[in-house]
């Protein structure tokens, strides 16, 4: 399949490229207004794009081998029932909505990043649709309004209640740099990844079932340790001592957040500083982020800990966390260069022979 055979067009007009992304420190801490530090993956969404001739918005996507046809009035309607749809659709509504005019067009997208593995294939698809459509239309948007309409469409259309932190990352970083990013200013910095390391990412293989209630849950919690404690939100609380006057469980998931705050500033400032130790140390940040998570935040499964305890365990690991919101889900690790495949394969052997399955996502 490709574009020409499915909408028997010649060529596409435009296309356009977006990455996923894994965040490598700062966890839970994108809806306290706090920092996070993502990073691009090598695997893409691709898309290509033509006007369409009938009136009509066509859709495909190569990973689900679906096709959508429908005029505006139907998607208004909510009328579609490719779940996918919406989030292309939600791009181009959110852009109309600013004015701008996105006459129906043929879209056809493919990509290598992982669905719903937590490495934001729903970003990536957004911030390539919106890129596609700069293109095509000629539309005076920049990079971090990319990323801000890709949110929207993502909220309003997809009904995600989702942070910024996955499209900022996919419209601004790359793999050879990670994106320090204020969530609450959205001041940003693109860093050079610590030199002499690589990523690797591995799936539990466990599924993130109970994300939706669990993840609430925390939201609410953070919500109410912040107003006890006076703040707007606990990204303004930076002494950790502060949070001992409030009750358990409020005590931990406060004391997670902040310390996990101050792990991506002290990270950060090693990088910028160039600090001899500082992978090192962001290697150890990222073990002391997981122990957080785990003991603190109470996000972790027995999965996520065996497999970052064999990670912490091999030579040539810097530092291991579970990424993502938890429950299952995804461990990212940072590992000396050039030894990522060798190290993927032998943590997966010893983590499958636990008794789990598990697949390397980067790394491989
Ligand atoms: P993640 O972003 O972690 O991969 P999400 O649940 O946020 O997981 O987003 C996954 C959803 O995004 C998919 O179920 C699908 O609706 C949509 N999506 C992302 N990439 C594609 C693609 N290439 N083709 C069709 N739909 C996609
Ligand atoms: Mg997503």
């Amino acid at each position: 399949m490709n574009f020409q055979t499915i909408f028997n067009q010649k060529l596409p007009q435009v296309e356009a490229l977006a990455p996923g992304r894994v965040n490598l420190l700062g966890e839970h801490t994108d809806y306290n207004d706090g920092f996070v530090l993502p990073t691009a993956i090598p695997q893409q969404t691709v898309v290509q794009i033509g006007l369409s001739d009938d009136g009509f918005y066509h859709f495909y996507s190569e990973n689900l081998d679906e096709r959508v046809d429908m005029v505006e009035e139907s998607f208004r309607a909510g009328e579609m029932q490719e779940e996918y749809a919406r989030y292309i659709f939600g791009c181009i509504q959110v852009l109309k909505e600013v004015g701008y005019t996105i006459s129906p067009i043929n879209l056809y997208v493919k990509s290598s990043v992982p669905l719903g593995s937590g490495l934001s294939s729903s970003a990536a698809l957004e911030v390539a649709t919106i890129r596609g459509i700069r293109q095509l239309f000629n539309l005076p948007i920049n990079d971090v309004e990319i990323a801000q309409f890709a949110q929207k469409a993502e909220i309003q259309y997809a009904h995600v209640q989702c942070g910024i932190m996955d499209q900022m990352a996919s419209s601004l970083a790359d793999t050879e740099h990670m994106l320090f990013l204020d969530t609450r200013t959205l001041e940003r910095r693109v860093l050079p990844l610590p030199e002499g390391a690589k990523i690797v990412v591995i799936d539990s293989g466990v599924p993130r079932t109970l994300t939706g209630s669990g993840y609430n849950q925390r939201r609410t919690e953070c919500t109410q340790a912040a107003q006890l404690l006076g703040v707007k939100a606990l990204r303004d609380i930076t002494d950790v001592s502060l949070v001992e006057t409030l009750p358990e469980p409020l005590q931990r998931r406060a004391r997670h957040v902040v310390t996990e705050n101050n792990r991506v500033l002290e990270a950060l400032q090693n990088v910028e500083t160039r600090h001899v130790s500082s992978l090192q140390r962001f290697g150890e940040l990222m073990n002391a982020s997981h122990a957080s998570l785990r003991d603190d935040y109470e996000v972790s499964v027995p999965a996520l800990d065996i497999l970052v305890d064999i990670l912490q365990k091999t030579p040539g690991v810097f530092g291991a966390r579970l990424t993502g919101a938890g429950f299952g889900g995804a461990t990212v690790a940072l590992v000396a260069a050039g030894e990522e495949k060798n190290i993927a394969e032998k943590v997966l052997e010893q983590y499958n022979h636990a008794g789990y399955t598990g697949n390397v996502l980067v790394g491989a």
